[in-house]
């Protein structure tokens, strides 16, 4: 009787272990799992990202030219708005015929005072007053009270004597477009001689605003054909092949072979397939001059900065520095871009600073020296 009971006792004892034994497995195999799986799904997700990646640069590179990546990782300006320009020459095909019948209206006046800092000052039923008691003309509030205002939001001082003594080359990249009238328009009230490289369009609009360009006493410089970068920088057969498709298309256009360039992204791009230093020695015994910039005014940005953010980046570019090329642009979405130079030329022209076109004869600001790459 006893030894049954010990028996069973042994019994129980055995199939406890064996149950300890069972659960101690099941989480030994639970604990694996929990392991393993994430493992499973990261390698999965890493996959299927890198598929999903590689149909973005796909689809990126065949509508912009550039990677997502290459998009993402640089903060180059010009590369950041290199898919707003391919964006741009889809949309402005349109937008171009619309503004032949626009394009002789002078929109110095109305255009530049929508400001945001200043909408109290423009309504219509609020006529403004001159400090002697007199009404001020359109003319003479466009552009100054709005330079006032932009000016005195400035947190640095200008030194006005130094000033005088600085050079500042304005810049437009990737034009024709629709507000390339309006920025002749401009620098023709201020009497104001400027640079535009500009990129290649066939339709009689930009054809004409490349003539007004040469007519009008302003440096036509070349910035591509296409402003795709996989294009240009693919091979220097690719290079010479945009180059001289921009370069004949203006000398047909206007008689007037330009000098100068500016590369897309910069000399100092990192996008180019083909060595940077051969495409400069391919300028270089073409005589050909290019210039990068040391002034941006921050409208290559995606969020669309305010004319007067654009005013201060340009404002105070040119305060700091002895001799100043400006980057700006002239394509369809830098609206701000027109509304800023107005209060731009304004502000300069009271400084006295003076301000020229490029040509070959200047000295350029180059990321990369193309000096070294002379034979
Ligand atoms: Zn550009």
């Amino acid at each position: 009787m006893e030894q049954d009971n010990s028996t069973a006792k042994l019994g129980a004892a055995a199939s406890r272990r064996k149950r300890i034994n069972r659960i101690k497995i099941a989480i030994i195999v639970l604990i694996i799992l929990c392991l393993i799986l994430p493992t499973i799904i990261s390698i999965f997700l890493f996959i299927r990202v890198n598929t999903l990646q590689e149909q973005i640069d796909v689809l990126m590179i065949d509508k912009y030219g550039v990677t997502y990546n290459e998009l993402i990782n640089k903060n180059h300006e010009e590369v950041a708005h290199a898919a707003v320009v391919s964006e741009n020459l889809n949309q402005e095909q349109d937008i171009d015929t619309i503004d032949n019948d626009t394009i002789d209206n002078d929109t110095s006046g109305s255009d530049i005072n929508h400001s945001n800092t200043n909408d109290s000052k423009t309504s219509p039923e609020d006529p403004r007053i001159n400090q002697d008691g007199s009404q001020v003309t359109d003319n003479e509030f466009t552009g100054t009270s709005v330079a006032n205002d932009f000016l005195n939001q400035l947190d640095f001082k200008i030194d006005k004597e130094s000033m005088k003594t600085k050079k500042v080359y304005l810049t437009f990249d990737d034009g024709p477009s629709k507000f390339t009238g309006d920025i002749l328009d401009i620098l023709a009230k201020y009497n104001v001689k400027a640079t535009f490289f500009v990129i290649g369009k066939t339709d009689e609009y930009s054809k004409e605003m490349y003539q007004r360009i040469v007519d009008e006493g302003h440096t036509l410089g070349i910035h591509s054909y296409s402003h795709v970068y996989r294009t240009i920088y693919n091979s220097l057969e690719d290079f010479d092949k945009d180059f001289t498709k921009l370069s004949d298309l203006l000398y047909d256009t206007t008689g007037y072979l330009p000098h100068i360039y500016r590369f897309p992204g910069g000399s100092g791009n990192d996008v180019s397939k083909v060595k940077i230093s051969k495409v400069i020695e391919y300028l270089n015994n073409k005589g050909i001059v290019y210039f990068d910039w040391n002034v941006v005014n921050g409208d290559a940005t995606g969020n669309f900065p305010p004319p007067e953010k654009l005013y201060y980046n340009v404002i105070k570019g040119i305060s700091i520095n002895n001799t100043s090329i400006v980057l700006m642009h002239d394509t369809a979405t830098k609206e701000n871009t027109v509304e800023s130079l107005e209060p731009i030329l304004k502000t300069l022209t009271e400084y006295q600073t003076e301000l020229l076109p490029l040509n070959e004869e200047v000295t350029p600001i180059q990321q990369v020296i193309a000096e070294q790459y002379n034979k």
